[in-house]
Parts: structure tokens; C-alpha cells; sequence
């Protein structure tokens, strides 16, 4: 492992084109009460770099009022216009992505290679949802109750204030992913980046500005999670939350009383999966990029490997020898290929999983040390065997460069041992027929699949859904779905005789034949939308 040379002493902010008054003008548009500020350190060295307000819950209540009172206006523009908004929005995050890029950085402590990964993101997903919320949002005609008498058109209106509450491991990313398909819905967002990471949220919402979205239509408010976390989902029309299973219980009971919908994106334990035919280079160079991308901070990353036994050796000279040549740093340039952790809990956590996995058996093939020399919350991409299945690293969610490999005997063992878990995010398959892997992938209990593939050709694929299953969560982003979940269906049924009930004068037992009979016709009709579903 070649460490670059860090010190904790180093003047972080002359490394990048931030200053602190630049920091400082970022902070400032946040509006608070309070006095009250919080401090933002940067991973990479555990500094200050700069302060953010706590907002209280009346700077949430005055958020959330400027964003109710935009909804309207904002609702009305055409759904063109408010795309066009979001495409600027898209081209001005890869203008600006220097900035972005030495930002989140600085927050996260991440890799310059990792921080490219979210800066493309963002304007794939505007684009997508520019071209495909107008279809998303257009009026359906439907069925009537007794057609031709009667239509029935279907409406879909904004649920009215979104409250989206990200997590720190992507706040590039996951801020925006979720913001955008609500935005073009017509919706206006209240966002909660985590405290950790704060910056790179408010410098969305300046390009946001700049872009030509109008005043109120998104909003920030920083803050602790727990207070102003709750504070939001009491105001807003629908919760889109990021962040742990254990967070995302609350904020789904607290959802639940209030009758509001939300979408939970949450934790994972994601397993890997190498088959008998797989190619076992390929497979390995795949690994790691699934393990160790964004130092494992990433909830579709694995951390359960299983090999069938056939491999099993040939793939683990190839993993180790691939997770071996990875670098470790935190400069703001190109050459490291893994950063930091985000700060002292996650370190913490990690080494706990480590030790308590050698305490009960296991062995380190790779890593297994942190590397205060490269940076302070610094830890080795780390290879255990010979874990312990209830070891804590082979049942929770470390979230850290560390993973578990096991051999298993053939597929079915592969795929059950791939499903003995509460979790089901994301899983990856390895083979040498794509086939194969499909029918594997169809028999894992996960949202998204990848085969021959870590994670991308999954969070990528911006028209299919993604999300979890179980502890890992309830609805969809991406796709059509992560737009829909926005939306009110609305009915709009007319009539063109009046009442549905007996005409004036017919007997009632006469009407009651009649209604047998239309209604007989009727079950034969089929419905316009699966007329709409044959011809697709
Ligand atoms: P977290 O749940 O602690 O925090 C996430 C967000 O929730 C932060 O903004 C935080 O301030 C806020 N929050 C905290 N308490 C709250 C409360 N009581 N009510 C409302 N909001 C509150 O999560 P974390 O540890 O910061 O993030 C890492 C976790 O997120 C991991 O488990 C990871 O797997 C998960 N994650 C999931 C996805 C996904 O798409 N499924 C993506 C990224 C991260």
C-alpha cells in the first residue's frame, strides 16, 4: 500500500479554490434565529474548515412556508420551462465541477476519483427527468364507469412541499438525485444535508439560483439531525429520506402519523457472488470497485463475498493482489484511489468489526490497520476470511473498506448464503454466461442486481428503479417510479346523462335488467390502459 504524504498539519483550504469566505458566503444562505452554530470539520486532516447555523424550528417553519408559498407558481409553469431550469442546472454542476470537486473533498475526505462519480450524476438525472417527466405528467384518459355516458381522465398533481433528508457519504449526489424528479414534478424541496456535510449542498442551491429556479422553490435548512430531522417531516407533504435503517424506523413512524408518504433509502449488507465459470481477473478487478469504492461508505458496496470453490483460490490471489495495489490519500488530485472515513465513529466502528471478527476466528489476508500517517480517520482496504457468521462484519452493515470472503460449494449455496440476510439493497453476480447470472440475479432478494458488475451498471441505469427490500427500505428512486412517488393521482369522471340511477319513470326492476346487462357488456370491454398495455 503506497501512502501519500499527509500531515494533519497541512493548510488544507490553500490546496483547493475554496477560502474561508467563500465557506463563509455559503454558510451565509441559511437563515437562522439561533446563534448557535455548528462546526464543520474536514476528514482529511480533522480541522475546521468552517461553521453552519443550527436552525431552529422556526427557521424550518419559515423554510418550509417560502417553499409553500413558491408550490403554487411553481406548479403552474410549464412542466418545458421547469425542465429547461434543471438542464441549465445540469450543464452549470459541470461548469462549476473544480469547485464541486475540491468541496466535497473537503467535506468527505473521499478520493478526487470517487467525488467524479457524483459530479456526473447529477446532470444524467436532470436530463433523464427533463425528457421523461412531461410523459410522467401528462393527463390519461380512462375507462368510464358506463362509456360512452361517462369518461374518466386521470390528473397527476405535485404532492405539494417535499422534505428531502440526505445522508453525508454522497451529498453531492444523494441531495440532488431525490430533489430533481420532485422539482420537475412541480413540487418545491425543503433539504436536510447531514451536518457533516453541508457545503456542497448549499453550493447546489446557488447553481440551483443560477439556473433560474425561483426564489422559495428549494430550500435548505442545516441543522442536527434528530431536531431538525423531525421538525421537517412535521411540515412537508412527503419524506424522501437517505441515511441508516435505524433512522429511516423513525422517520417512517413519524411519516405514518402524520399520513404523509415517504421513500426510505437505507442500509445494506451487500453480497457478491463469484460462480464456477466466472473470469476470475475480471471478476476481481469488479470486487474491488464494489468493496472499496468511496472507502465502502456506500450503501450499494459489498461487504459479503461468496466463491464458489472451484474459484475460490485463483480469485482470492487476483482480490488480494487488486486490493494490494489500491493507494491510499487524501490529496486533491487524481493519484489515490482510496480516502478517508468520514470521521472518528466510523474509524471506530470498522476497527470494532475488524477486532471482534479476529477475536472469534477470522484472518486478515489484507489491510486490517489504520493509517494515521496517510490522515487521521485513515483505514486499509481490509480482506477477512474465515469469518465467523455471526461475527458482527458478516451480519451488519460496516459501511468501511472491509469485507468478508467465503467459499461456498456450488450456486444454490452461493444464492442462499447471498439471502441470509435482513438486508437486500443491492447484490452482483460474476460469471462467463450473462444468462446464467440473469437467472441467478432473478432468485436474489435484493432491488437492484448487477451481473458482471459492482454496483454502476446499476445506480446508472437512471430509467430502471432502484431501492431496497426489507431493512434496506420502501419505495423507488430513479426510473418512472422515483418521479410517480411525487405525484397525486387525481380522477376527473364526468357524465353526459346525469345521475347514474333509473331515469325518471322506468321501474326500478326494469333498471336493475338493464344494469345486468351493460354490466355483462361491460366486463367483455377491455380497459383503455391495458388496451395502452397490449399495443406497447
Ligand atoms: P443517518 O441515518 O445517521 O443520517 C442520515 C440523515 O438523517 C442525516 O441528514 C441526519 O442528519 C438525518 N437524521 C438523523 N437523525 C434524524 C431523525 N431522527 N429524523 C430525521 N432525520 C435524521 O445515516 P448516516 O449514518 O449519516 O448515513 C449512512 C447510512 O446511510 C448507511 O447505513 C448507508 O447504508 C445509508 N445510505 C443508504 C443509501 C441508499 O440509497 N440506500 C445511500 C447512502 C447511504
Amino acid at each position: 500500500m503506497a501512502p501519500q504524504t499527509d500531515t494533519q498539519t497541512r493548510p488544507l483550504l490553500e490546496e483547493t479554490r475554496l477560502s474561508p469566505d467563500r465557506l463563509e458566503t455559503l454558510s451565509r444562505r441559511i437563515e437562522g434565529d439561533s446563534t448557535a452554530t455548528i462546526t464543520v470539520r474536514a476528514p482529511a486532516t480533522d480541522t475546521a474548515i468552517g461553521s453552519i447555523p443550527t436552525c431552529t424550528d422556526a427557521d424550518v417553519e419559515r423554510a418550509v412556508s417560502h417553499a409553500r408559498d413558491a408550490q403554487l407558481s411553481w406548479a403552474e409553469t410549464p412542466v418545458e420551462e421547469r425542465s429547461d431550469v434543471l438542464e441549465r442546472f445540469g450543464d452549470l454542476v459541470l461548469e462549476h465541477r473544480g469547485e464541486l470537486l475540491d468541496l466535497l473533498q473537503l467535506e468527505t475526505g473521499k478520493s478526487r476519483q470517487d467525488a467524479v462519480e457524483e459530479v456526473l450524476d447529477i446532470p444524467l438525472t436532470c436530463s433523464y427527468y427533463a425528457n421523461t417527466g412531461p410523459s410522467v405528467l401528462a393527463a390519461e384518459r380512462r375507462r368510464g364507469a358506463l362509456a360512452p355516458a361517462t369518461t374518466a381522465r386521470v390528473t397527476r398533481e405535485p404532492v405539494g412541499v417535499v422534505g428531502v433528508i440526505s445522508p453525508w457519504n454522497y451529498p453531492l449526489t444523494l441531495s440532488l438525485t431525490d430533489a430533481v424528479p420532485a422539482l420537475i414534478a412541480g413540487n418545491t424541496v425543503v433539504l436536510k444535508p447531514d451536518e457533516k456535510t453541508p457545503f456542497t449542498a448549499l453550493a447546489l442551491a446557488e447553481l440551483l439560483e443560477r439556473a433560474g429556479l425561483p426564489e422559495g422553490v428549494f430550500e435548505i435548512v442545516t441543522g442536527q439531525g434528530p431536531v431538525v430531522g423531525p421538525a421537517l417531516i412535521d411540515r412537508v407533504d412527503y419524506v424522501a429520506f437517505t441515511g441508516s435503517t435505524e433512522t429511516g424506523r423513525a422517520v417512517a413512524e413519524q411519516a405514518g402519523r402524520n399520513l404523509i408518504d415517504c421513500s426510505l433509502e437505507l442500509g445494506g449488507k451487500n453480497p457478491l457472488v463469484v460462480l464456477d465459470d466466472a473470469d476470475v481477473e475480471q471478476a476481481a478487478r469488479g470486487a474491488v470497485q464494489a468493496c472499496f469504492t468511496n472507502a465502502g461508505q456506500l450503501c450499494l458496496a459489498a461487504e459479503r463475498l461468496y466463491v464458489d470453490e472451484s474459484v475460490y483460490d485463483a480469485f482470492l490471489d487476483a482480490f488480494v493482489g487488486e486490493t494490494r495495489r489500491l493507494t491510499l490519500g487524501t490529496g486533491f488530485d487524481f493519484d489515490a484511489d482510496v480516502g478517508s472515513l468520514i470521521g472518528g465513529d466510523q474509524l471506530e466502528r470498522v476497527e470494532a468489526h475488524v477486532d471482534d471478527a479476529l477475536e472469534s476466528g477470522a484472518s486478515v489476508l489484507t489491510g486490517g490497520r489504520r493509517r494515521p500517517d496517510v490522515g487521521p480517520f485513515c483505514y486499509e482496504p481490509t480482506i477477512l476470511t474465515d469469518v465467523d457468521p455471526d461475527a458482527a462484519v458478516a451480519c451488519e452493515e460496516t459501511f468501511g473498506p472491509v469485507v468478508s470472503v467465503e467459499p461456498v460449494s456450488d450456486t444454490e449455496a452461493a444464492i442462499a448464503a447471498a439471502n441470509d440476510s435482513d438486508y437486500g439493497l443491492n447484490a452482483s453476480v460474476w460469471t462467463g454466461d450473462r444468462d446464467r447470472g440473469v437467472a441467478v440475479a432473478r432468485r436474489i432478494d435484493c432491488g437492484t442486481v448487477c451481473v458482471n458488475d459492482g454496483y454502476i451498471s446499476g445506480w446508472a441505469a437512471v430509467d430502471a428503479p432502484m431501492g431496497g427490500i426489507g431493512d434496506s427500505g420502501l419505495g423507488r428512486r430513479h426510473g418512472r417510479a422515483g418521479i410517480e412517488r411525487y405525484l397525486e393521482a387525481k380522477t376527473i369522471a364526468t357524465s353526459r346523462i346525469g345521475p347514474l340511477d333509473a331515469p325518471p319513470g322506468v321501474p326500478a326492476s326494469w333498471y336493475a335488467r338493464g344494469m345486468v346487462g351493460l354490466t355483462r357488456l361491460q366486463r367483455r370491454l377491455p380497459s383503455v390502459s391495458s388496451l395502452v398495455g397490449r399495443l406497447r
